[in-house]
């Protein structure tokens, strides 16, 4: 295993704990270099970034941009910025603008089904207002007894062709690579393989996000299978990308990895972390099975 977990989620996006819990748990388990990545919205790094330095635990700023690209939907990790910067902090607050009134939308698709309170009710779910989104309606439609998961939710209601899906314009990703890299970050385009893109549409994006400045692509995502890992490192490589692993940790028992350590690279990918380590990293035994 690698200590090192450069993606993962608070409640300031659609994660359920609070910033300071995510690092905290993350160290619990191991984690030795820590990004926050909430969607959109950098307003939990302060937190996150005490808390690691009160623990000892190296930590770089992180963050997931929404992005749409023609019809697809992408999802780009900002590492290691000045969260300061205002180009960025503008840039997120527009890709945020958007969506209280996607909610609505979503909200009126589920309601034509009979279902009562859907806004009101996922809004509860969403601690950051700016920050409502699919997850939080998933939560809702759990709690009121529609599916038994929010895997099954999304499934059924929240994914494209679904009554509770609407199209949305997300930044366009020139903008975003440019946003994270006008602060002095890295970027990194999250968890490939869950674009649903076809051989020659995933050749044209590593083509355009290397030409646009981005550097990194996860190889090793908590959303990844073990043969995605192995394609990706080889396409990494094949490319001239660094590499990242992150778990993408939202929530204990959601079915996403629980945060702070991430399997090995495949052998001759380059991680991208290595610019941050003020301190080399120690290596670790996986957690005991039980
Ligand atoms: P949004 O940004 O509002 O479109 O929400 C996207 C988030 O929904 C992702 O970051 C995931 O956390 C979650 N998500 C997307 N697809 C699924 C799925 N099939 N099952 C569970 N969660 C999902
Ligand atoms: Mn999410
Ligand atoms: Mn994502
Ligand atoms: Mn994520």
């Amino acid at each position: 295993m690698t200590p090192v977990d450069l993606h993962c989620h608070s409640n300031i996006s659609d994660g359920l704990l609070p910033p300071d819990e995510v690092v905290r748990k993350a160290h619990a388990r191991g984690c030795q270099l820590l990004a926050l990545t909430d969607h959109d919205d950098v307003r939990g790094l302060p937190l996150a970034r005490q808390t690691a330095a009160e623990l000892g635990l190296q930590f770089i700023n992180g963050v997931e941009i929404s992005v749409s690209w023609g019809k697809h939907t992408l999802h780009i990790v900002g590492l290691g910025f000045d969260d300061q910067n205002p180009e960025l902090l503008a840039g997120l607050a527009s890709v945020r603008a958007g969506r209280a009134e996607r909610a609505e939308r979503m909200a009126a698709g589920l309601e034509k089904l009979g279902m009562t309170g859907v806004l009101e009710g996922s809004q509860k779910f969403a601690t950051n207002p700016e920050m409502i989104s699919r997850t939080h309606f998933a939560r809702f439609l759990v709690e009121s007894g529609r599916c038994k998961d929010t895997k099954s939710v999304f499934k059924k209601y929240l994914v494209r062709g679904k009554p509770g899906y609407v199209e949305h314009e997300w930044a366009r990703l020139h903008d975003a690579i440019d946003w994270i890299r006008g602060a002095g970050g890295v970027a990194v385009l999250a968890h490939p393989s869950r674009y649903d893109l076809g051989n020659e549409t995933l050749r044209v994006l590593l083509i355009e996000f290397q030409r646009m400045g981005g550097e990194a692509i996860e190889v090793v995502s908590g959303t990844h299978s073990i043969a995605d890992t192995a394609r990706f490192g080889r396409i990494a490589q094949d490319f001239g990308y660094l590499c990242s692993s992150g778990t993408d940790y939202h929530a204990t028992g959601e079915g996403s990895r629980e945060p702070g350590l991430n399997a090995n690279l495949p052998i001759g990918c380059m991680p991208v972390w290595e610019r941050w380590l003020s301190t080399p990293l120690v290596d670790v035994l996986p957690p005991k099975l039980n």
